[in-house]
């Protein structure tokens, strides 16, 4: 069992001052695999002490000196490749083929900020007028734990670029992936105090984070309930905030498509990470002509799904996250029998074999209409609904109809038709045929799915403050 016992305050692994104890369950089998202790409020006020401490020489550092610090942050989180990805399958079930690519995410987030501090422009001139962008201060980071590290690296390296310090608060879940990533990080030999990394409850670490004068700004990755906690906290000192929510993201299918590669894409993009993914496509948008040839194609796909241990390179769906996860899971599907929606496949229960863990049958509903809550709401599992269309203008209203604006699909192989139905839709980021990924692209909601961008330009601004200097 891996006992985490300590927390990370100005380049230092330090015992904390909170005593709670949290365990870290296996959701394969329900053993306790690690025990983490937990900070407190004092844990956060020490961390947050460090790294206003460290803004004040590390905000003058120069680009040449912020893109070394962020090599060696990718050299030391690369040598640790391994362990991060095993924790990432053992502490929270993310199947092993989900959880690889997810670790390339990590490097990516690093990566991409060394490029963009290549070339970005941190005193352009607007007008007659010098305009400094200058970092923006201590920024809290509070991450969920889904892809934990990916979210942890490329929220840090983006605070590194602009010369910016952190504490990061991680999911009190995640406990054995930030233990080694926070291992990584000490070893990249970066300054006291940059980073600095507390576990600790969302309501006693997270909440002095959202209100403590000393943090400028918040970038948060959860769900939207949490996000708005912060946002409401966070405004008595104006913090600046980047909050990454929930999803309910549509796939429309065209008529045209090629449905022998939209529906396996369909399936994959639905039950990515278990379903356990903001930007999941959970609701499939098809031609009401088209159901019944698409019930026979979904069918046969998720049959082919492996639902199974995360470590087997073949398992497409692992367990959920939680036991809590699971029961939620499990709600959702009964729920959407009481509102009247069909299941095409999966439903209640676990799948054979598997009883010891928090594994879900995949499940599709047909016969969904919008307005279920099963439409509305996130589910955060692999749960499917498919919603009929008449017209492609119809789609796009089904496809706008929700709070949430993460992410929206489109298959179809005329593309320019594709084109114009992206443009009408609600959503931070539109992909157009199969599942595509750009580090260097904004990420982001419309709506309640958040506020501002991550990654690439916007990403590094939204850590910068303008400075107009007029002579
Ligand atoms: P969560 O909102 O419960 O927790 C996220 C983080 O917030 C955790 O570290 C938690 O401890 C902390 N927190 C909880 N209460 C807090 C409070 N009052 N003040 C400050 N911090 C607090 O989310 P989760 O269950 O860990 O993750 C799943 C959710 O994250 C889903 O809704 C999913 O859609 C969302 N998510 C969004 C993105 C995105 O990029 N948009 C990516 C991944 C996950």
């Amino acid at each position: 069992m891996k006992i985490i016992d300590k927390v990370y305050i100005n380049g230092e692994f330090v015992t904390p001052q909170g005593k709670s104890v949290f365990d870290l369950v296996s959701p394969v089998n329900q053993e306790i695999i690690g025990r983490v202790t937990l900070g407190n409020k004092t844990d956060a006020v020490n961390a947050i002490n460090a790294a206003k401490e460290a803004f004040k020489t590390f905000s003058k550092t120069s680009v040449e000196q912020r893109i070394q610090y962020l090599q060696q942050m990718l050299e030391a989180v690369k040598e640790r490749a391994h362990d991060l990805i095993e924790a990432m399958v053992k502490e929270y079930g993310g199947p092993l083929q989900f959880s690889s690519a997810s670790f390339q995410n990590a490097l990516n987030g690093i990566q991409t900020n060394i490029d963009l501090l290549k070339t970005y422009n941190f005193s352009p001139i607007y007008g007659n007028t010098m305009v400094q962008m200058t970092p923006v201060g201590v920024v809290g980071i509070i991450t969920p734990w889904n892809a934990s590290n990916g979210f942890i690296c490329s929220k840090l390296a983006t605070a590194i670029a602009a010369g910016c310090t952190a504490v990061i608060k991680p999911s009190e879940m995640s406990a054995i992936q930030t233990q080694i990533l926070t291992e990584c990080l000490d070893h990249a030999n970066l300054p006291k105090g940059v980073f600095n990394i507390v576990n600790g409850y969302g309501n006693e670490v997270g909440t002095e984070l959202a209100t403590n004068a000393a943090i400028a700004k918040i970038s948060f990755t959860g769900s939207t309930v949490v996000g708005k906690t912060i946002a409401h906290e966070g405004a008595a000192t104006v913090k600046r905030i980047t909050l990454e929510m929930g999803g309910k993201s549509p796939n429309i299918i065209m008529p045209d498509a090629i449905l022998s590669e939209a529906i396996p894409n369909a399936i994959a993009a639905a039950f990515m990470n278990s379903g356990q993914a903001c930007i999941a496509a959970t609701r499939l948008l098809i031609h009401e002509n088209q159901l019944e040839t698409i019930k026979n194609l979904i069918k046969e796909n998720v049959q082919q799904l492996t639902v199974g241990l995360p470590w087997e390179a073949d398992t497409n769906i692992g367990p959920m996250v939680s036991k809590k996860q699971y029961q939620k899971v499990q709600d959702y599907i009964q729920l959407g029998i009481d509102e009247g929606a069909e299941i095409l496949i999966g439903g209640l229960g676990q799948p054979k074999g598997l009883e010891e863990g928090n594994f879900v049958k995949p499940t599709v509903f047909i016969n969904v209409t919008n307005s279920m809550r099963i439409a509305q709401e996130e589910i955060f599992g692999p749960v499917l609904c498919i919603i009929t269309y008449k017209t492609l203008n119809e789609a796009i209203q089904i496809a706008n109809d929700t709070s949430y604006g993460l992410s929206a699909y489109i298959q179809g192989t005329d593309e320019e038709k594709a084109k114009q139905i992206a443009c009408e839709l609600e959503a931070g980021r539109i992909v157009i045929n199969g599942f595509k990924h750009d580090p260097m692209a904004p990420f982001g909601g419309f709506k309640q799915s958040g506020i501002g961008r991550e990654f690439g330009i916007l990403g590094l601004q939204s850590y910068l403050e303008p400075k107009a200097i007029l002579i």
